[in-house]
């Protein structure tokens, strides 16, 4: 379970400009789908919707085959693993970090969902390992290493669905290697949907999307997005 269903979605935040004109997709239990596309394309809003910030505006969005309408907040929490754009970390430790929302964890799995997340190296190389806070009073942590650290608690949330919005930030090359290495390893046998700002980081998606002014203008796995240039 954990099918997410797009049927002829439409939103607008403002009703005289359509955002999404009409949007189809599915990300089948445990796949993988990726959005790309221009900036201001819409990407972002379907994360939203999902996640019921905003209600559609025509259309329907469904899990397993029920209208998310139909869902409960709480349910519809418990359901979805969102990691957002911009990682807003609580001034504590990383291992509180990771470890908010499930009290119950224990230290090995706040480790294991570290390794997954890929965060384990830096926190190692750090003085005081899992206990180095994450403000201004200790490690300055990059918007990537912020983000890795939303997907270790999403992680250990274990939603059936995971929804991650990419960091746009520019990212070193070095960090955007270790963010595809996560979400590879996050996204497996989950369904997760992958609002991506780089082609480089989902090359292993099950499908990719590409956006443009609000409708899909292309679709398909990497390889053959790449063959039609
Ligand atoms: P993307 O993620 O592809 O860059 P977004 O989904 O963030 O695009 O935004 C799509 C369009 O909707 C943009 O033109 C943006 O300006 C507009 N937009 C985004 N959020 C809001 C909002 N809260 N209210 C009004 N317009 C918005
Ligand atoms: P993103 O996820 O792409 O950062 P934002 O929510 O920051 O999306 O919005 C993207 C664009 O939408 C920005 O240019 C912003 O100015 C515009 N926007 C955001 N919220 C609103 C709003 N409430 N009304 C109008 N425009 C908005």
């Amino acid at each position: 379970n954990g099918t997410v269903h797009f049927d002829d979605v439409r939103f607008a935040y403002d009703p005289s400009r359509p955002i999404l004109k009409g949007l189809s997709f599915e990300v089948p239990a445990g796949k993988t789908v990726a959005i790309v596309g221009p900036s201001g394309a819409g990407k972002s809003t379907i994360s939203r919707l999902l996640f019921r910030l905003y209600d559609v505006s025509g259309g329907h969005i469904r899990i397993d085959g029920q209208d998310i309408r139909d869902v409960t907040q709480n349910s519809l929490r418990a359901a979805i693993g969102m990691v957002p754009q911009d990682t807003v970390l609580f001034n504590d430790t990383i291992r509180y970090n990771i470890r908010y929302g499930r009290w119950d964890a224990t230290d090995e799995e706040v480790e294991e969902a570290a390794r997954t997340a890929q965060i384990d190296t830096f926190i190692k190389a750090s003085p005081k390992g899992y206990e180095t806070e994450v403000g201004e009073r200790g490690l300055k942590l990059s918007g990537g290493e912020k983000q890795r650290v939303a997907i270790a608690r999403t992680v250990l949330k274990s939603p059936p669905i995971l929804v991650l919005d990419e960091a746009t930030s520019a990212l070193d090359s070095h960090t955007e290697h270790e963010i595809q290495g996560a979400l590879e390893r996050v996204s497996q046998n989950r369904t997760s949907l992958v609002i991506a700002h780089r082609l480089s980081t989902i090359v292993g998606a099950d499908e990719i999307i590409v956006l443009d002014q609000g409708r899909i203008s292309e679709r398909g796995t990497h390889a053959q997005l790449l063959e039609h240039g």
